[in-house]
């Protein structure tokens, strides 16, 4: 056991860990998020054939062979606690285990993740030096955790850095992220290799669809996406 596990559990016995959305005590079984809640996730359901509006919203500049994307997101949800407590408090390790949760419900209904190469999109230099992570690594772990596939930082990569996102309008996010990516050109025995982009949340699909287009001209042809939540405002 090392230390860090060894204070943790000294930790819950005076401080029992509590979920993270509503703020219930956790059982010693139970880990991040209390069941009630789980059972409550605003799921999008995009798997089982309703119009995939994920899919939709970077549909007009570039294609993706399938598009997963577990939970609708809004600011004013309480579940938008998740990915808060992944992207800005330290939780990496909910990160990892969120995105082993959804790959374990796709395979509870029969949808399995076949992919090669699983690849989160990289953060500005600048924003995982303040973080000391990338939050969407730790989800495409949880997700080859439960289906493989390798986890690879080093085909995608972030040419240049762009200004937050959240400050910007549609038009102006689209002009500012197109060329933010540039990928390791591809050996041609590469080619056909199954690629999962891997992303937190997903707005305007701005982000996604500037790494499926770097990720084309590298020379990847089978290009799917997983993102966590879906923000559909
Ligand atoms: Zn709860």
């Amino acid at each position: 056991m090392k230390i860090r596990e060894v204070i943790s559990a000294i930790v819950d016995l005076f401080y029992p860990r509590l979920c993270v959305v509503c703020g219930t005590a956790l059982t010693s079984s139970e880990k991040h998020i209390c069941p009630s809640c789980i059972a409550s996730i605003p799921r999008t359901n995009f798997h089982t054939g309703l119009r995939n509006i994920a899919e939709e919203s970077f549909a007009g500049k570039a294609h993706a062979k399938s598009v997963y994307s577990w939970f609708f997101h809004s600011h004013d949800s309480e579940f938008a606690k998740l990915i808060y407590n992944f992207k800005y408090r330290g939780s990496y390790n909910l990160a990892e285990y969120l995105g082993e949760m959804y790959a374990k419900e796709l395979l509870a209904d029969n949808i399995t993740l076949n992919f090669d190469y699983i690849i989160p999109v990289p953060l500005h230099s600048k924003r995982k030096k303040s973080r000391g992570y990338n939050q969407s690594f730790y989800i495409a772990k949880g997700i080859s955790n439960v289906f493989g596939g390798v986890v690879r930082e080093d085909i995608l990569l972030r040419k240049s850095e762009t200004e937050s996102q959240t400050k910007k309008m549609r038009f102006d996010r689209w002009e500012n992220i197109k060329d933010a990516f540039e990928t390791t050109p591809t050996a041609l025995d590469e080619m056909e290799k199954e690629i999962l982009i891997v992303d937190d949340v997903t707005t305007t699909g701005a982000t996604i669809a500037a790494c499926i287009i770097s990720l084309r001209e590298g020379g990847y042809k089978n290009i799917s996406v997983l993102t966590l939540a879906y923000a559909n405002k």
